[in-house]
């Protein structure tokens, strides 16, 4: 075997540790072991009927064959209106690449857009990908520090300090991963100024937009004026508003030569995103979207229970998700690394959550409750005596 030199991309970044940590639960569990798992976001319900039932007749079709690398014409329709109808962006189907998930969609806009000497501007807490993409790319991540007092806010001055000739791209991400902060239309609104002032780049992620509590509204950076527009990249997917996690499709909506490029990449290295699931995703977007709220009104409830179980816990602190499912806890209190906590939590309790180390901040936890009330019931009863036991 020759000697085994890996390229320096490879060491420039770190195994997912949401992938890792939920593998591990789910390794735990086919063993036998009672886990009760917060670890990653992925949405416990069954992919609604009428969407397997489109990508089943689309199999019995024959829709088993290659397709365009950008994705089928129908469902780059299809997005194209969801965007003009749910946010305000006028899009036309060339202006969309369908994609193998949302994280791949964000990797393909990253690949054709950064380069070595770019930087990009990520506001931390960021979701675990972001800046390993931007690594892999060769540019250099410029992380903005938000803090539980800002609600895990950048503010447009912030922002601006940011900003050097090299800064290339923001990634925006609201509702956020792992927060559950999302930017108020005003705040937006402020950000883009900012955006277009410096004439950048912005990726809206927003993967959670139809998740969201309590009257929070999303406004898509792209739709507040036409010079935010022409700067703005969109990604979005179907895993977590339509429980999709397995399919893997998502899409990158921006300027048709970007699209393209992004295109040529995915041309030589995925090709087409899964043929017959892509008929599941139209279903998705022209179908019923009562599916859409009953989940969203599970997740509220999950999120109050949740909350009341947390704020009962010594040395827990944790605000108000607006969107999204996920509890960002401030666990600084009981001085233990969030990865510490976190590998004992599972040994000693079952139960698996994210160390916020994974989203760049120290003394945090992250618990997704895209899980049963039952799950979050038993891992909240295990989390409590795990933190009196240990830390009183
Ligand atoms: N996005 C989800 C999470 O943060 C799934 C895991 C991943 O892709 O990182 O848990």
């Amino acid at each position: 075997m020759p000697s085994l030199s890996l390229a320096s991309r490879v060491n420039r970044v770190t195994p997912s540790l949401t992938l890792a940590i939920a593998a591990k639960a789910k390794a735990m569990k086919a063993d036998g072991l009672p886990v009760c798992s917060f670890s990653a976001g992925e949405p416990d319900f069954d992919t609604p009927n009428h969407i397997k039932a489109a990508a089943k007749l689309a199999l019995d079709e024959g829709k088993t064959r290659y397709g365009p690398a950008a994705g089928e014409p129908a469902l780059r329709q299809a997005i194209a209106n969801k965007l003009r109808q749910d946010n305000n962006l006028c899009y036309g189907p060339e202006n969309v690449i369908v994609t193998n998930g949302g994280k791949h969609s964000l990797y393909g806009l990253i690949m054709a857009l950064i380069e070595a000497g770019d930087e990009v501007i990520i506001p931390s807490p960021y979701w675990v990908s972001y800046p390993e993409m931007v690594k892999l790319a060769g540019g250099t991540p410029v992380l903005l520090p938000t803090s539980p007092e800002q609600n895990y806010r950048i503010t447009p001055n912030q922002l601006r300090q940011a900003i050097t000739p090299k800064t290339k791209l923001l990634v925006l991400n609201s509702p956020s991963n792992p927060t559950g902060m999302v930017y108020s239309p005003e705040e937006i609104r402020a950000l883009a100024a900012v955006v277009i002032e410096a004439d950048i780049w912005v990726v809206s992620d927003e993967i959670y937009e139809k998740i969201l509590y309590d009257g929070a509204t999303h406004l898509s950076i792209g739709a507040v004026s036409a010079e935010a527009f022409d700067r703005t990249i969109i990604s979005n997917g179907f895993a977590k508003g339509y429980s999709m996690t397995g399919w893997r499709v998502g899409y990158l909506a921006g300027p048709q030569e970007l699209i393209q490029a992004v295109g040529t990449i995915q041309g030589h290295s995925t090709s087409n995103v899964c043929t017959f699931a892509q008929y599941g995703a139209i279903a998705a977007l022209e179908g019923p979207q009562d599916c859409v709220t009953t989940m969203g009104r599970a997740f509220a409830d999950r999120r109050q229970v949740i909350l009341e179980r947390c704020r009962q816990i010594p040395g827990f602190t944790c605000g108000t998700p607006e969107g999204a499912f996920y509890l960002y806890i401030d666990i600084e209190p009981l001085g233990i690394s969030s990865l510490e906590f976190c590998t004992q939590l599972l040994i000693d309790k079952y139960v698996a959550a994210i160390p916020g180390i994974a989203f760049g901040t120290e003394g945090k936890i992250r618990l997704s409750y895209a899980t049963s009330m039952e799950a979050i019931l038993e891992g909240m009863d295990r989390l409590e005596a795990f933190v009196k036991q240990r830390f009183s």
